[in-house]
């Protein structure tokens, strides 16, 4: 009898569904990047500047599908996947990414695993190569969710990870796109697709989230913020439940858009949250949140998503969002405008 009751009672633990959802035998594994969204427009692309943006998705997204294949796990492969986008001069992350109003550099990222819902984060660093390590360091190796500024940079260097001197971020693109928005700055007559067109000069965000074998999943993003942004302004990419979330119970999130909408609305945790208590799937919530909450608000950008059976969304309000997924299967997508 008391063993059939110590039975009975593990039957019925196991029929909860903890917060670390296990691997569902339906779960594949899957990954999803993006690296900006904004007014990226095909008559302001050069047939060059298109092919090494498509080029640098594709090595990314190869980059951490073979982790994946392989057993690895989604932390992993979210990591690796960014290192390859921070190390590119193309994206606002790491190497190019964006100016302050004082020409400095500033970057934010941040992690998330879904399987035990710790999370790290950086803000406002200047000489940390990789702060998508940064962020995943605070999360393993520190007692806190989120460092900044100096302090963060002497955790890093603590950890062992790769400082460079500011002037290794800097790209000539970025600092012409300063000049550009300083100069426009005081003009008020901006038509709107003027407006619009220097927001998108400001932006540029990547993000990568994943689905591993083991049904667990993650999701990190990293940014050099604004262009001209002020005062150690810090956007939505380095704040959990903002830019970045991911929970085994429903999915992972990576955001990109105007920053400080994407803070006021929540985005990443509210399209988990409908998922969870609603239960919608992941492009009916990503569409509810970015169209009309951050929409309806006055913001632009845009996710990536994918839930724990592989599912994914890639949402925007914006002309165009730097994107792509590989699923189990190895099939491949990689996509820049938004009606691709
Ligand atoms: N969300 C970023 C920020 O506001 C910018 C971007 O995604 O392009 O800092």
């Amino acid at each position: 009898m008391k063993r059939f009751l110590v039975l009975a009672l593990l039957l019925f633990l196991g029929c909860e569904t903890p917060k670390n959802t296990p691997a569902s035998p339906e779960s594949t594994f899957g990954i999803v990047i993006h690296g900006g969204a904004g007014t990226i427009l095909k008559k302001n692309m050069t047939p060059e500047m298109e092919a090494a943006y498509r080029a640098t998705l594709e090595e990314a997204i190869r980059t951490g599908h073979a982790i994946l294949k392989v057993g690895g796990s989604s932390k992993e492969a979210v990591e690796k996947t960014i290192h390859v986008m921070e190390n590119s001069p193309l994206f606002n992350a790491g190497k190019g990414a964006v100016l302050t109003a004082d020409a400095t550099i500033e970057l934010d990222a941040s992690f998330m695993d879904g399987a035990t819902l710790d999370a790290g984060a950086i803000a406002g660093v200047q000489t940390i190569k990789n702060p998508i390590s940064a962020a995943i360091a605070v999360m393993e190796d520190s007692p806190h969710v989120m460092l900044s500024g100096k302090g963060a940079e002497s955790f890093a260097e603590g950890q062992g990870l790769a400082l460079v001197a500011p002037e290794y971020f800097y790209t000539k693109r970025r600092q012409q796109a300063l000049e550009r928005v300083k100069a426009r700055e005081n003009q008020t007559a901006l038509n709107s697709e003027e407006a619009a067109y220097l927001r998108a000069q400001r932006r540029g965000t990547v993000g990568c989230v994943a689905l591993d074998q083991s049904g667990n999943l993650a999701a990190g993003t990293s940014t050099g913020g604004m262009t001209n942004k002020k005062w150690n302004r810090i956007g939505d990419a380095p704040i959990i439940g903002a830019g970045t979330y991911a929970n085994n119970a429903s999915c992972a999130i990576s955001a990109t858009g105007w920053g400080e909408y994407f803070i006021r609305a929540v985005v990443a945790h509210d399209i988990a949250a409908l998922m969870e208590y609603k239960g919608l799937s992941i492009q009916e919530a990503a569409k509810i949140v970015i169209h009309d909450k951050v929409g309806k608000l006055g913001g632009d950008g845009g996710i990536v998503g994918i839930d724990n059976k592989g599912q994914i969304a890639m949402e925007m309000n914006t002309a165009g969002m730097y994107r792509a997924h590989m699923d189990g299967k190895g099939n491949l997508t990689v996509k820049i405008y938004a009606e691709e």
